[in-house]
């Protein structure tokens, strides 16, 4: 035992908040003793908060053509391998009446940035949805928009944002992305979907090419002072059409170690279990969340899509990933004592000092 992690990890713990230094140290000390310690913490304060319920997300998949070319994503503009396709608006609705017959209240519309879906389209949509399903929440994950756009999006009925932050090095960014984006403007954006009132998700993927441990630590360091209301983190996996094809996946073992890291950060974070993580484990999705995340996100998009939204190969799509299999989720959830509930599942508002003092 390494007494000194013990130590970072209940100030972790005490505190909700380390030092860069420290959390490299945690993040490059990782051992299986310390996993099942922070793990252990981590899913105490979950309960607390969250009780065993599991919120679920119903992900609709509404477009794989992107103007961008992130280096390490399967649908990346420049990949003419890849077989594009975009949901009308009238699919994406009929997508939100199969969800909410399966126990779906929120619905996620994710997808490259495609100028097809512009703030009018996209206002429409959303209010839509919001009239027809006003027990839902809608999220959108749609990319980087001007402030203006959000706001129109947010005030056509949209409640929650995700936007992972990638890198919070700008050094790494700059490796995962071309020249034509830039690390300021991507954390501008989530700063203004903050200001706007969204609930705001951020995160990055672990096991990224180039990042080390003192890169995730920065990411950690940004989550903590962020405070976001979501964070989306999952294991890179690599794409055969991306320069990164040779790279090796990130690993679960990390992934479930760093979901513990924030759980005890941000206490009521609504954290999921990320399609990666069970891509590159089969009992991902579990672990997940006996390591103290509190949400999933099956895949609602029609069947023809889903084999093109290819952010990675060998993406999940059937099993517990798939919406229509709810069951064998539920089920699955419940054999590690958890329960998979019918609800929007926002953000707990809690003042700091109640979160994870109980118990
Ligand atoms: N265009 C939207 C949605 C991107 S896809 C946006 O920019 O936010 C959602 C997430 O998938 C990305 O934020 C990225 O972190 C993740 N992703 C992309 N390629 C990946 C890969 N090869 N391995 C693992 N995750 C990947």
């Amino acid at each position: 035992m390494n007494n000194s992690l013990f130590t970072i990890a209940d100030k972790l713990i005490k505190n909700h908040s380390l030092t860069p230094d420290e959390y490299e140290q945690l993040v490059s000390g990782y051992s299986k003793g310390l996993a099942n310690y922070l793990s252990a913490n981590a899913v105490k304060v979950r309960k607390n908060i969250y009780s065993n319920q599991v919120f679920i997300r119903g992900l609709i998949e509404i477009s794989n053509i992107c103007k961008n070319n992130c280096f390490y994503c399967g649908i990346r503009g420049g990949n003419h391998y890849c077989q594009r396709y975009r949901l009308t608006p009238k699919e994406i609705m009929q997508c939100c009446v199969e969800g909410y017959e399966l126990g779906f209240r929120t619905f996620v519309l994710q997808g490259g940035e495609d100028g097809f879906y512009t703030d009018e389209m996209l206002c429409h949509l959303i209010s839509n949805i919001k009239k027809v399903f006003p027990d839902c929440a809608v999220t959108l994950s749609l990319g980087e928009r001007s402030k203006e756009s959000y706001r129109k999006l947010f005030d056509a009925g949209a409640d929650r944002y995700l936007l992972r932050h990638e890198a919070a090095d700008k050094e790494l960014y700059e490796k995962l992305h071309p020249t034509g984006m830039s690390f300021e403007n991507r954390m501008n954006c989530l700063k203004n979907l903050k200001d706007i009132g969204f609930q705001t998700g951020c995160g990055f993927m672990v096991g990224a090419p180039y990042q080390t441990a003192r890169h995730i630590a920065k990411d950690l360091k940004f989550i903590e002072e962020f405070k976001p209301d979501m964070c989306g983190i999952g294991p890179f996996i690599p794409h055969r059409d991306t320069i990164y094809a040779k790279e090796n996946a990130g690993s679960a073992d990390l992934t479930c170690y760093l979901l513990s890291i924030i759980r005890l950060i941000h206490p009521n974070i609504l954290l999921p279990a990320t399609t990666a993580l069970g891509t590159v484990s089969d009992d991902g999705r579990e672990r997940g969340i006996l390591s103290g995340a509190n949400v999933v996100m099956p895949n609602l998009s029609p069947e023809s899509a889903r084999k093109k939204y290819e952010l990675y190969n060998n993406k999940l799509n059937t099993g517990v990933e798939n919406a229509f299999h709810i069951a064998e989720l539920k089920k699955r959830m419940e054999n590690i004592g958890y329960e998979v509930v019918v609800a929007r599942g926002d953000v707990a508002r809690m003042r700091n000092a109640e979160c994870g003092m109980k118990g």
